[in-house]
C-alpha cells in the first residue's frame, strides 16, 4: 500500500505524514530530507548546484534512513544530519539541486527501492514530496495534495523554525518559500503538481487535527477495500 501525499512547503505534509504514520502503522518515507542531504554534501563541499558539480558530491555519499521518535533520522556519511538539514541554507540550497536531473534520478530510484523493500515485508508506505503521485508512485492506491495560501504556510514555516531555535524573519521567510516554490512548480523535470488523479486539500482553514483525520478516513477506507 503506498500513500503519496504531495504539495508545497508549509502545507502540512509532513506533520500530516508522520501523524498519519503513527496511527495507522504505515512507515513515513520524508523525500524532501532526501533532497536536503544531498544539498547539505554540495555546501560541506562548497560548490554550487550545477550538473558538473553532481559527480563530486556522488563520490562520498551514503544515505541512510531509518525511524526515529518523531519522524525520521537521516545520516549522511555515517552522521546523523536530521537537525542540520533543517537550516535556512540547506532549505535553500535544497530546490537548487533538486532541479538537476541526475540528483532526481538517483533519489526517485533510491525511493522506488525503499518503497519496494517496505512492501516485501508487508509494510505499506506513506511517501511524502513534490512529485511522489506523479513521477515517483503515479500508481500509488492514495494520492492527496494538500495547499494552503502562501502567508498561512509562511507562518507554520515560521513556527517551526523558532521551534528549532532558529530566529527568522517572518516576512523573509514568506519571500524565500515563496521563490522555492516558483522553482519547484516550473523546473523542466517532475514540477511540483497535482496529479490528475489527486484528491486536492486545501489546509488554509484547517486545523492540523482537522487536516489529520480527514487524511486518515481516506486511508482507512482504502485500506479497508484492500483487505476485503
Ligand atoms: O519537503 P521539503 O521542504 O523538505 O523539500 C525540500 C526541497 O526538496 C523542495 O523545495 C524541493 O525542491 C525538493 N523536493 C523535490 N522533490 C521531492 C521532495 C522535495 O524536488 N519529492
Amino acid at each position: 500500500m503506498i500513500v503519496a501525499i504531495d504539495g508545497p512547503a508549509g502545507s502540512g505534509k509532513s506533520s500530516t505524514a508522520r501523524a498519519l504514520a503513527d496511527r495507522t502503522g504505515l512507515i513515513y518515507l520524508d523525500t524532501g530530507a532526501m533532497y536536503r542531504a544531498v544539498a547539505l554534501r554540495f555546501l560541506q563541499l562548497q560548490v554550487d548546484a550545477s550538473e558538473e558539480n553532481v559527480p563530486l558530491v556522488w563520490e562520498k555519499f551514503s544515505l541512510d534512513l531509518s525511524h526515529s521518535a518523531d519522524g525520521m533520522k537521516i545520516s549522511l556519511n555515517g552522521v546523523d544530519v536530521s537537525k542540520e538539514i533543517r537550516t535556512p541554507e540547506v532549505t535553500d540550497m535544497s530546490s537548487r539541486v533538486s532541479v538537476l536531473p541526475d540528483v532526481r534520478a538517483r533519489m526517485v530510484q533510491e525511493q522506488q527501492r525503499i518503497a519496494a523493500s517496505r512492501e516485501e515485508e508487508g509494510k505499506g508506505v506513506i511517501v511524502e514530496g513534490r512529485d511522489i503521485g506523479t513521477v515517483v508512485f503515479p500508481s500509488a492506491d492514495v494520492k492527496i495534495f494538500l495547499d494552503a495560501s502562501p502567508g498561512v504556510r509562511a507562518r507554520r514555516r515560521w513556527v517551526d523554525f523558532e521551534s528549532g531555535g532558529h530566529e527568522v524573519d517572518q516576512k523573509a521567510i514568506e519571500n524565500a518559500l515563496v521563490e522555492r516554490d516558483e522553482r519547484d512548480r516550473t523546473r523542466t523535470i517532475s514540477p511540483l503538481k497535482k496529479a490528475d488523479d489527486a484528491i486536492l486539500i486545501d489546509t488554509t482553514h484547517l486545523s492540523l487535527n482537522e487536516q489529520i483525520e480527514m487524511i486518515e478516513s481516506i486511508v482507512r477506507e482504502r485500506m479497508d477495500r484492500r483487505a476485503v
